[in-house]
């Protein structure tokens, strides 16, 4: 029998699965998929321009300063980052108008865009004053306690935009930042809770720029290496079915034990680590069954709808006339997209994502045309010269089966309230990690680390 078992080789399954090691404890790991990584991943790029060995992160890859816990983790795994490029302008599409600008780095442009009219402009920043303010009224950690919990967490974040912007602009620009921007879900505005929205703002904050460092080769090889020192603890391919908790000790003298089943084994143990989406642990069966809070968020969370598309060309081609490689607008498909590229492979690299209602209506069109509508948007935004790149590569999230969606979980309107306590509380001997109970940098690498160390010490104390 080992102490525990962790189900789930993401990154907060890992984290958790060492730390448990490096207390004393034995350990399985039990992971769905033939690989570890998760939501981590990453596929080399067979590109003969390229200087050195060129590799995309299908799934995560950007980390910013505060990230402490993550950061920590590439220097002890001597990953080397880079600064994530942004020197140039960027482009914003609204409507039929393009233009471009500086002073944006992810998150907010810092001044007026030359096409968007100053009546716009405005209300867009009035609003953006509001829920600023909002954000701050709220608390860092979990906020279904708070006083105005149950008021926010009533309406969608679209009721606030209706209610809080008057043009156009302003109206689109806070749905594609709860589309695009990347703390939780993304989910569209009218599906989300205004708490979920202003917390997620709180605790995962732009103006932290999480976004601004990439890893040279890539954040999905952090996983391989985490592994490492698993060994036999490690099995790969079997999804877990099935968790039973015996109601009582099973003999004279001996602790409660834990029975993990999958469809080829079962591995008696003295505490479990699920560290998996709430959505995903609701495949599993418990015995004795979950309280009923917990299996309402385990139905209602829902993965985020992304898909990220990455377009590898010879060279970054954009910066040659003075372009940042970033782009946000009301294009048909790509809302966002972002400059990639690996300074060492001399790659020009870009990472789009296609998310929300957008994704639904792309992702049922065939592999061509997902492909034309991808590159067609990013001419709009850079020019022709985007439509011939040497490769092409998407990743769609939602069809991962044991995953689910990207880039994390979110909360509809009323789920906080009715069932933000069955995040973290644990279920007998069964303890809740992954990035999505995380009470600081939820969504990111940083709250998927935080979740795995914390779950990991609940587990050590309560083992002794
Ligand atoms: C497209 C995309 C872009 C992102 N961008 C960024 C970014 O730039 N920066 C950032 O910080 N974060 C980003 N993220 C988020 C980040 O990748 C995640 O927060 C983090 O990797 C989640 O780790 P996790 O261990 O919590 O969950 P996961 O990575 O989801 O790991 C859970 C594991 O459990 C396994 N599993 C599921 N069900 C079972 C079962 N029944 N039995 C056994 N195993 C099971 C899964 O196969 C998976 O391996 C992005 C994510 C995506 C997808």
């Amino acid at each position: 029998m080992n102490d525990v078992v962790v189900v789930g080789a993401g990154l907060a399954g890992l984290v958790a699965a060492g730390q448990l090691q490096r207390s004393g404890l034995s350990v399985k790991v039990i992971e769905a998929a033939p690989a570890v990584g998760g939501r981590m991943v990453r596929s080399p790029l067979q590109m003969e321009d390229a200087r050195s060995p060129a590799w995309v992160d299908l799934g995560g890859q950007w980390v910013g300063p505060s990230h402490t816990r993550f950061l920590a983790l590439l220097e002890a795994h001597g990953l080397r980052r880079f600064p994530s490029p942004h020197d140039g302008d960027t482009v914003l599409c609204f409507g039929s108008h393009r233009c471009t600008f500086s002073g944006f780095f992810q998150g907010f442009p810092e001044g007026q865009p030359p096409s968007v009219p100053s009546r716009d402009w405005d209300d867009a920043m009035a609003a953006l004053k509001q829920f600023q303010a909002l954000v701050a009224s709220l608390p860092e950690g979990h906020p279904h306690h708070h006083p105005d919990a149950a008021e926010l967490d009533r309406l969608s974040f679209q009721d606030w935009i209706d209610a809080h912007t008057h043009t156009p602009f302003a109206a689109w620009y806070f749905a594609y930042f709860c589309r695009a921007v990347g703390f939780l879900g993304p989910a569209e505005p009218d599906q989300v809770s205004l708490l979920h929205v202003a917390w997620g703002q709180r605790t995962a904050p732009q103006g932290d720029h999480p976004e601004e460092d990439l890893i040279h080769g890539g954040a999905g090889q952090l996983p391989a290496l985490l592994a490492e020192g698993l060994g036999d603890a490690l099995v790969l391919g079997e999804p877990v079915r099935a968790i039973h908790q015996a109601d009582s000790p099973t003999g004279p003298g001996m602790e409660a034990a834990v029975d993990v089943i999958t469809d080829r084994s079962s591995h008696r143990c003295r505490a479990v680590i699920v560290a998996i989406p709430p959505a995903l642990a609701g495949a599993i069966r418990f015995t004795p069954e979950l309280p009923a809070d917990r299996l309402a968020l385990q139905e209602g969370m829902a993965m985020g709808n992304c898909t990220k598309v990455l377009i590898a060309y010879g060279r970054p081609w954009w910066r040659e006339v003075g372009l940042s490689g970033i782009s946000l607008g009301d294009r048909p498909w790509v809302e966002l997209c972002a400059d990639s590229s690996d300074p060492e492979t001399g790659l020009g690299v870009l990472a789009a994502f296609v998310v929300g209602r957008r994704r639904e209506r792309w992702a049922a069109l065939g592999a061509d045309q997902r492909r034309s509508a991808v590159l067609e948007d990013l001419a709009a935004y850079f020019g022709p010269r985007a439509l011939e790149p040497l490769e092409y590569v998407e990743k769609n999230w939602p069809q991962e089966p044991f995953i689910g969606g990207a880039f994390a979980a979110w909360m509809p309107p009323g789920l906080w309230t009715r069932s933000g306590d069955a995040l973290l509380r644990p279920h007998g001997r069964v303890f809740w990690a992954g990035t999505e109970v995380a009470e600081r940098w939820p969504g990111f690498f940083e709250g998927a680390v935080d979740s795995g160390e914390r779950a990991a010490a609940a587990v050590a104390a309560l083992l002794g």
